[in-house]
């Protein structure tokens, strides 16, 4: 069987928007199906896997509240959202016989499991593909801030962020072509220079807990198991 390397425990973080495709808005079903392969391949390592998925594909919270919406009920639609493509993800990885379970922080048995720690953790052990969906459950936070805390409850040894670009760069590298990318970056730096990496209270409560963020391109095929054997570039976040 192939190495896991020094990872057992990890979770990744996608946007919403690296579901779409390049549809624009929703779900794109190839997309999503590509994803879960490459999820599949860490499981095949025998990592044992937390997913957080955003929901910025079908709302935003900060978009409702842009238009009039009380900002609270606007950040529960986006909370919604990301139910929407959790499920998407377990349908995709259960067709590739990964076992998955979604488990959300708003209750909603019918279609989701409630957030309970240590079944969770019990699932993980089980080599369940965790997707925590609902977010934190809590208006005026993002799906990145609960990446970080689903990934500290879980003891993941890292968050690995997916992302359209390789790393963190000192500013956007499809706008600038003299972009640098960090390879390791500290925590502070990313708040000081607000390099976009997550919202401040994610890496605030990632720096707090010493949990490092692995940022690395989803885009390239293999990219996700790749960079946890060591390979390719992607920046570390750490203290
Ligand atoms: N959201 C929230 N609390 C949370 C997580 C998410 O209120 O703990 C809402 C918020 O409105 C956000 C939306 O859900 O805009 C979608 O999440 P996010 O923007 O983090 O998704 P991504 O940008 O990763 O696709």
């Amino acid at each position: 069987t192939p190495q896991a390397g020094k990872y057992s425990r990890v979770l990744l973080k996608i946007s919403g928007e690296a579901l779409m495709g390049d549809q624009g808005y929703g779900l794109h079903p190839p997309t999503v199906a590509r994803i879960a392969q490459e999820v599949k391949s860490v499981h095949d390592m025998g990592v044992e896997i937390c997913m957080v998925i955003g929901g910025g594909n079908i709302f935003r919270g900060l978009q409702g509240s842009a238009q009039g919406m009380e900002r609270a009920t606007a950040d529960y639609m986006g909370m919604l959202a990301t139910v929407m493509n959790a499920l998407a993800m377990q349908a995709a990885l259960e067709s590739f016989k990964i076992h998955t379970r979604v488990i959300s922080a708003i209750r909603m048995d019918e279609v989701a499991e409630p957030y309970i720690r240590r079944r969770a953790v019990r699932h993980l052990e089980k080599k369940r593909v965790c997707i925590f969906a609902a977010g934190t459950g809590n208006p005026y936070f993002t799906t990145d801030t609960a990446a970080t805390l689903r990934a500290n409850e879980m003891n993941c040894e890292a968050i690995f962020k997916g992302t359209k670009v390789d790393g963190v760069y000192d500013k956007d590298p499809k706008k600038h072509a003299d972009a640098k990318r960090y390879d390791n970056v500290s925590y502070d730096e990313v708040l000081q220079k607000h390099l976009g990496v997550m919202d401040a209270s994610a890496i605030a409560l990632a720096r707090d807990n010493d949990l490092p963020i692995i940022v690395f391109s989803l885009d390239e095929p293999g990219g996700f198991r790749g960079i946890l054997a060591g390979e390719g570039t992607y920046t570390r976040v750490h203290g």
